[in-house]
């Protein structure tokens, strides 16, 4: 099954993609930790990409859709693929049907995880990051069982420099301007599924499963 996470900064995005990706079989597939990657191995692609994160603004498309595409034609995607961060404008979403109809293949759901705004700024400054696998954590829930340690790989936790509040506001800014679109995008081609992301961490993934069958087996 081929799925797309949407929803503002901090909606839980991450930590319900690497919970599904393990239930579906299916690869995940986050540009935002592609990046944060590129930036650790001192890649071009992760000199580019700083310049923008730091600011809270989209990487170029040349860029973000080039080394999407790419990670789509690795071996393990055949299996399908939840997107955590990528579309996040129109021209992304055009380029994925595009690269998806040449393959034969196409998006089964787009999943929005609606949280109010409010609710967001308190989410991203709370959030501790693992430096190695980039699983989520918050000051609240999930916590690491070790503090400062990642549960999954022992890697050291640490805050995104682009959750600090300054630069929050302008990513929600930027939301709201190129990646809201999205909602009606996929909601025209009867894709789009709503989940409440304002409930325990659990009944979030159980609705995204739900939401997720409820597409499984309709006509392509
Ligand atoms: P994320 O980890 O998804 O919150 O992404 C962190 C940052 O990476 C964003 O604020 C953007 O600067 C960049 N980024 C991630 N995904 C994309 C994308 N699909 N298009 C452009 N920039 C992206």
């Amino acid at each position: 099954m081929n799925l797309i996470l949407l929803g503002p900064p901090g909606a839980g995005k991450g930590t319900q993609a690497i919970n599904l990706a393990k239930k579906l079989g299916a690869a995940h597939i986050a540009t935002g930790d592609m990046f944060r990657q590129a930036i650790a191995n001192g890649t071009p692609i992760g000199k580019k990409a700083k310049e923008y994160m730091d600011k809270g603004v989209l990487v170029p498309d040349e860029v973000t859709i080039q080394m999407l595409l790419e990670r789509l034609g690795q071996p393990d995607s055949k299996n399908g693929f939840i997107l955590d961060g990528f579309p996040r404008n129109i021209s992304q979403a055009e380029a994925l049907d595009k690269a998806l109809s040449d393959r034969n293949s196409t998006i089964d759901a787009a999943l929005l995880i609606d949280v109010k705004d409010s609710e967001l700024i308190g989410r991203l400054t709370g959030r501790w990051v693992c430096r190695t696998c980039q699983t989520p954590y918050n000051v609240k829930s999930p916590q690491p069982k070790v503090q400062g340690k990642c549960d999954r790989c022992g890697g050291e936790l640490y805050q995104r420099e682009d959750d600090k509040e300054a630069v929050i506001e302008n990513r929600l800014k930027v939301y709201r301007e190129q990646s809201l679109p999205l909602i009606e995008y996929y909601s025209k081609r009867g894709r789009l599924k709503r989940v409440s992301g304002e409930q325990a961490i659990g009944n979030v993934e159980k609705d995204l499963l739900e939401a997720s069958k409820a597409t499984a087996g309709r006509v392509k």
